[in-house]
């Protein structure tokens, strides 16, 4: 696993987990594995894998060089930050109480009962100092935004590319949501799914 230690100094009003300009996709050839079925890179690294085994989409690690590229989030530091639940901004432990771990979401409470669970998310969760700085910074969140406190939470998937086996090798397919239930061996992963179970909107 890439060491992706929280950077010594964040740049103010970066988010930790948005892409700069100097960590754009390095040159990676994905190829059938040769241990089965599957994709690899190939010159894949040990790092290039999880714990869990899963290939992930292979972004350099250059916080702070170059230029944000707001919207667009790293893989690595996304899924340290939703797996460590650490805040998506500052990198320091998100917010809990009693209640749960606090997010901050773009505000879709009319899209179905009991929004948002049973909701995917790949946004980790935030910190209560970075919710003001969020709702200043980002024009989607200061347009509508909700907060909400979650207890129950598994790591249940990934969002990535499935590929597909072609004569000569393989080739991307869909990308989207996949759950761990489905074959992992064919997805290149970019973000760390967690599925709300019993999420309360506290604004
Ligand atoms: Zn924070």
């Amino acid at each position: 696993m890439v060491n992706l230690r929280v950077p010594s100094e964040l740049v103010p009003y970066v988010p930790y987990v948005t892409a700069w300009s100097s960590e754009a996709r390095p040159r990676r050839r994905v190829v059938p594995r040769s241990t089965g079925a599957g994709i690899a890179f190939a010159d894949e690294r040990p790092s290039d894998r999880d714990r869990r085994g899963f290939l992930w989409d292979r972004f350099k690690l250059a916080y702070g060089k170059g230029k944000p590229m707001f919207g667009a989030v790293h893989p690595g530091r996304q899924r340290h930050a939703m797996d460590k639940l650490l805040c998506q901004v500052c990198a320091q432990p998100a917010d809990r109480n009693t209640d749960g771990v606090l997010w901050m979401l773009q505000d879709h409470r009319d899209d179905w009962v009991g929004w948002p669970n049973r909701m995917g998310v790949t946004e980790p969760p935030i910190c209560a100092p970075c919710v003001e700085v969020s709702r200043q910074r980002c024009p989607a969140l200061r347009r509508s935004h909700a907060l909400v406190r979650v207890n129950t939470m598994p790591v249940t998937g990934v969002h990535g590319t499935r590929y597909v086996p072609t004569g000569e090798g393989v080739a991307p397919g869909k990308s989207g949501p996949i759950d761990f239930g489905a074959d992992l061996r064919w997805v290149l992963a970019t973000h760390l799914v967690r599925e709300f179970r019993d999420a309360v909107i506290v604004n």
